[in-house]
Parts: structure tokens; sequence; C-alpha cells
């Protein structure tokens, strides 16, 4: 499998590192990273000041080189009646989207001695993994600690693993 890394606006290196290094590890696929791309127009809702995740996933199915696509934003993306939204991705589509924006905020777990930039990394790590498991067609998993699992706060994305768990890595590796 090749998953191409679409970055949408600036994104820092690191991120991309992380995101690629994370995707390889798990689904031992081919991973590159698109030359970054602007916001796409009309993404931005005023009234909320967020952007819709949806315009996002299109972006990166329709730029993206690979079998699946994700773009990767620091913009804060929303869908429908959500809040937020650390991702996106349509069963097994091939497009998916994670944002950065919430994922920075300080770790409320307590249990990691870990600095904030490890901390940070790891959690861009899950949620690239986890877009790209719905795109593979995984839907959520009950188990907690696998990286399928709906974590909808830092304290879940802290809580579960980077992998996936056994019944999950049957229906896909
Ligand atoms: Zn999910
Ligand atoms: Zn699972």
């Amino acid at each position: 499998m090749h998953v191409d890394i679409v970055p949408v606006g600036d994104l820092p290196a690191a991120v991309k590192r992380e995101a690629s290094s994370g995707l390889r590890s798990v689904y031992d696929c081919e991973v590159t990273i698109h030359d970054n791309q602007p916001v796409p127009e009309g993404a931005y809702d005023s009234g909320r000041e967020q952007y819709r995740a949806e315009e996002f996933i299109e972006l990166a199915g329709r730029v993206g080189s690979g079998e699946k696509n994700i773009a990767i934003t620091a913009n804060d993306l929303y869908y429908r009646r959500r809040n937020y939204v650390f991702g996106l991705a349509y069963l097994s589509g091939n497009g998916s989207v994670i944002s950065t924006y919430r994922l920075q905020t300080s770790s409320d777990g307590g249990f990691s001695e870990r600095s904030a930039t490890d901390i940070f990394a790891d959690r861009v790590r899950k949620e690239v993994v986890h877009e790209i498991g719905h795109t593979l067609g995984l839907e959520h998993c009950d188990n907690s600690r696998c990286v399928m699992n709906f974590s909808p706060t830092v304290r879940e994305v802290d809580v579960k693993e980077e992998n996936l768990c056994g019944s999950c890595q049957r229906l896909v590796l």
C-alpha cells in the first residue's frame, strides 16, 4: 500500500515525520509527502471560526497520489454537529484528514512523565493510524488500548496505543 501525506497550510517538518513514521510502522506501507497545499477555498466557516473537515478529505483524495491519502492541517476542524474533530475519514474511502490543532493541549492524563513534545508526537501518530484504519474499512473498536478506539478527547488518545489490536489486525493486515 502507498499512503500519500498531503500537508495543508503551514505544517512543521516534525509533524510530517511523525505521521510518516507512524504509518510505516503500523501498516508497513510506502509513505510519501506531497507538496504543501493551500487551505481549500470555502472550507472556512466564519460563523464557527473553524474549517469543514470534508473539504480537506476531498482535497487529499483529489491531489494525493497514494491508494490512500491523508491531509494534515494545523487548522481547527469540525464535522456536522460535532464541536471539533481530531480527524475524519469515510469508511473505505481514499481520502482522510487529521488536524493537529487540538492535539497540542497539555496532557490531562497525568500518568506520564514524558515531554509535551513527545506526547504531541504520539498523538499525531495515533490519529493518522486511526484515520487510515477507517479508509481500510475498520470501524471503531471497543478495546480502549486499540488505536481504532473512538477518542474524542486527548485523554482517550493518550490511553490508547499506536497499534491495532489483534482483532483489528486480522481484518486488515
Ligand atoms: Zn474514528
Ligand atoms: Zn481494535
